[in-house]
């Protein structure tokens, strides 16, 4: 339902929290961050408005990093609880993921990863996505790029996804599909997000990925391409004013 996600120099826990509640007129269910300690992720979920429990959060002390991923759910697959709320994490920890939008092929994913040994520990049809990154990650020998371009082939649906790794620290991945992500700079931080509304009146930009492209955000750059040609030409984005 709603994405944001930020990587910076400086502390982003704060603000990731600030812009998903700005999408929060936009409806869902539950919510969730994951906040990249470097020594994993922590995972902040809940269900219900996210607004009647961010005060204690921020005051509780949320982790203090430079990369983080919030959603908002309106549940398709799997009922409103919090193992189902994203972020969904891969069997190794080495992926957090958030998503907007429906995989048709989930089932048969699904069947394959549990055959293959992997233990689920949602209901939802993302979760797939996180541990076809990890397989795949496995599988290329830790080559990061291998591994998206692979997951992202082996996906039918809709979906507007924001991905982190441990092993890459300051990088966020975006992907869409019939489901809208925009990328950008916003008040020094490199940022994801679904709706521009997330990052409105702050100073930077943003560019809209296309219909099948992905993002490589990192707190200086964005680089955007098509993720149905494995040699990333890369397209020059429109960098519109935020507003
Ligand atoms: N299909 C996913 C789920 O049910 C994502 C729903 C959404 O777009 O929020 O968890």
């Amino acid at each position: 339902c709603g994405i944001v996600a930020f990587v910076s120099s400086q502390p982003v826990q704060d603000r990731t929290v600030h812009a998903l509640e700005k999408l929060e007129y936009r409806g869902y269910d539950s919510y969730g961050f994951a906040f990249a300690t470097g020594k994993g992720f922590a995972l902040v979920r809940g269900v219900g408005p996210l607004s009647e429990d961010s005060g204690g959060l921020l005051a509780g002390g949320l982790p203090e990093v430079t990369t983080a991923i919030g959603h908002t759910r309106w549940a398709t697959h799997g009922g409103v609880t919090v193992p189902n709320a994203h972020p969904h994490q891969s069997y190794d920890g080495k992926f957090a993921v958030v998503h907007n939008g429906v995989i048709d092929n989930f089932l048969e994913l699904k069947r394959d990863l549990i055959g293959g040994g992997v233990t689920f520990a949602s209901e939802t049809d993302t979760e797939v996505i996180a541990h076809l990154l990890a397989r795949h990650y496995a599988q290329n020998g830790g080559d990061l790029d291998a591994a998206l371009f692979a997951t992202l082939a082996a996906l039918s649906g809709e979906f507007g996804l924001a991905i982190t790794c441990t092993e890459r620290p300051g990088l966020l991945v975006a992907a869409r599909r019939m489901s809208p992500i925009a990328v950008g700079m916003a008040d020094g931080a490199g940022y994801i997000c679904s709706d521009p509304v997330a990052v409105a009146g702050q100073q930077g930009w943003i560019a809209y990925l296309e219909e099948d492209e992905i993002a490589f955000v990192e707190k200086g750059s964005v680089r955007v391409g098509s993720f149905l040609d494995a040699g990333f030409p890369e397209r020059k984005v429109e960098q519109l004013p935020l507003t």
